[in-house]
């Protein structure tokens, strides 16, 4: 997920926020970033990506870890791309309703619900929900999802439940505390709660907003 460059680059195009959003999968923001930034040095434009070998690509991603299942999940969407659309180009998204866009992305291989909820919410400016690690972690602890629901039912039930108004805001918030907080994350999922041996670690339980949310707790 990109939310933290997401107000830096309003104009971004659709299809750079796909491949950003693919290149963000299962490794540091700070990695995919570094990823995305070498891919578009090397392969100043998106048909050049797909005249590369795949090797190349996968070269060029390297650091952002999954290269080769990356590099073939990218130049697939480009060859779909040229062959229903002519050109290299997902602008034309920008007409199309919610669940248009979530039909439309779901068809390329290797693009999942949360792909597409980021890109919704990133380059779509569409309310969206998107569920990553952090968010579901935090919804678990806090109880917000079924205990038995995966992370696309998180999806699902999140997206119905939260305002459409609440979704981008919350979604930044939950997906920040995530990333810097791991005491709610912890606690909720432990089944029983750490007892806090001392003034200062009873100061460090107190610092989470969330714990006394916690269902767990
Ligand atoms: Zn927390």
């Amino acid at each position: 997920m990109h939310k933290d460059t997401v107000n830096s680059e309003p104009s971004e195009s659709v299809l750079d926020g796909l491949v950003r959003t693919v290149l963000s999968q299962n490794t540091t923001e700070a990695n995919s970033q570094r990823a995305f930034c070498s891919l578009k040095s090397v392969f100043p434009t998106w048909e050049d990506v797909l005249a590369a070998d795949s090797k190349c690509i996968e070269n060029a991603i390297r650091c952002g870890g999954l290269a080769p299942t990356k590099a073939s999940c990218i130049k697939n969407v480009l060859n779909c791309l040229l062959e229903k659309r002519g050109k290299l180009c997902l602008e034309y998204l920008r007409d199309f309703s919610i669940d248009e866009i979530k039909a439309e992305l779901s068809n390329f291989k290797g693009i999942g619900p949360k792909t597409v909820a980021c890109v919704l919410m990133f380059n779509l400016q569409h309310d969206d929900f998107p569920v990553d690690t952090h968010v579901f972690q935090i919804a678990k602890a806090i109880g917000w999802v079924p205990a038995v629901a995966d992370r696309n039912k998180s999806y699902l039930h999140l997206n119905q439940r939260i305002p459409d108004e609440l979704k981008f805001d919350l979604n930044c918030l939950l997906y920040t505390h995530g990333k810097l907080c791991r005491k709610c994350i912890k606690e909720g999922s432990s089944q029983q709660k750490k007892k806090c041996n001392d003034n200062k670690e009873q100061e460090r339980c107190n610092s989470c907003p969330l714990l006394n949310y916690c269902k767990n707790s």
